[in-house]
């Protein structure tokens, strides 16, 4: 099979997808799904959602690349559509989350360069995930990311996740940046303090440093807000986005503030969560739900066998950290689509209750 050719490395499960339409999908012998994976937060709209096929469809008959030597309109007006719904004044545009992430460093570390030559510390979180490159992979604080791929580079510095004493230990006037998921999505659907937000709010002005959020999963209206600060009140100076900022065609953004940009030249389902609680309280499968609008984790025993059962059953989840299961829905999402998925869920949490063993699939 020509599988063969493709580098090993991802693990995968053992199906062939070949069509979705909204939140379900199919695979080559014509099985159905709910899709509450979405590509990992990618397709807001579901699969094959016409106002995605007819954007592509209509701009690739006009014009799919000019180069950065030249403007387009489009191009423009989405930059423009970012910064009046933001409290930010410039965008930068690339083609994936990483890249917007790597560009978020950068502008922190020429940010810092301006003001003295020591200024090029970034602070980063344990257990985030920003990306697979090798600035990105710095400021992943996740063992099992790194440790093939030392070196990494230099003047990084981890931080505790919602310890305020250690931000507070680490900073001082050599930091240039320091980059937050709001919510951890790949480290386990983990929500930042907003008092910690606060205070790392706090001594970046203190200490004249960005504050950077990622907000590449939990952004783009995934939290119930266009974006993910809206919902801990508190403002970065720069924002990475991307994953459904696109939909599914790949693009990537970092917008900032008038203070940050200094830098650059040329060069609604509350009844998701609710229902949810119910069954945690009913079945003795879910430790703890996490997370707000439709970025939710559920915190079991076994993640693994749980994604799996719910696979069998024909449900896309995804795990997250080594005990969350994530669900991902589709922002527009159907009723008659959840409650497919919860009735799914429910099964499977029966099932996992009375602890019938599940054949779990090689994938990791
Ligand atoms: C997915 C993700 C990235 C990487 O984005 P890609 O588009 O896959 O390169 C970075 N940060 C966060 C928080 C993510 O969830």
């Amino acid at each position: 099979m020509s599988r063969e050719f493709v580098m090993n490395t991802y693990g995968r499960f053992d199906v062939v997808f070949e069509r979705g339409l909204g939140s379900r999908i199919y695979d080559d012998t014509g099985n159905e799904y709910v899709d509450f994976v979405s590509g990992v937060a990618v397709n807001c709209l579901g699969h094959s959602h016409p106002a995605i096929v007819n954007a592509l469809t209509e701009q690739s008959r006009k014009l799919i690349h000019i180069s950065n030597y030249y403007w387009n309109t489009e191009h423009t007006l989405l930059a423009e559509k970012l910064v009046e719904n933001s409290d930010h004044s410039k965008v930068f545009f690339c083609n994936s989350g990483t890249e917007a992430v790597e560009g978020a460093l950068k502008l922190a570390r020429k940010y810092g360069k301006l003001k003295s030559n020591h200024k090029n510390v970034i602070l980063y979180m344990n257990n985030s995930f920003h990306g697979r490159s090798m600035g990105a992979l710095s400021v992943t604080g996740q063992p099992k990311y790194q440790q093939d791929f030392k070196p990494l580079i230099g003047g990084v510095k981890q931080v505790e996740f919602n310890d305020m004493d250690d931000l507070i230990k680490s900073f001082d006037e050599n930091v240039c940046g320091i980059i937050i998921e709001p919510i951890q999505g790949e480290g386990g659907v983990l929500s930042a303090n907003i008092d910690f937000l606060r205070e790392a709010r706090k001594l970046c002005d203190q200490y004249d440093a960005l504050l950077i959020f990622d907000e590449i999963q939990c952004g783009i209206g995934r939290l119930g807000s266009l974006f993910a600060y809206e919902q801990f009140g508190v403002i970065p100076d720069v924002i990475t986005m991307a994953k459904a900022l696109g939909g599914g065609f790949p693009i990537g953004a970092f917008m900032s503030n008038e203070r940050a940009s200094i830098a650059l030249c040329p060069g609604d389902h509350g009844s998701t969560y609710g229902s949810l609680n119910k069954l945690k309280a009913q079945y003795g499968v879910i430790n703890e739900i996490r997370g707000i609008g439709l970025l939710l984790g559920i915190v079991v025993d076994d993640p693994k066998a749980f994604v799996n059962e719910c696979f069998n059953k024909g449900l896309l989840v995804v795990t997250a950290g080594t005990d969350v299961v994530r669900l991902l829905p589709p922002l527009n999402v159907s009723q008659a689509d959840l409650e497919a998925a919860l009735k799914i869920l429910e099964e499977v949490m029966e099932i996992m209750s009375n602890e019938v063993s599940s054949v779990v699939i090689s994938w990791t």
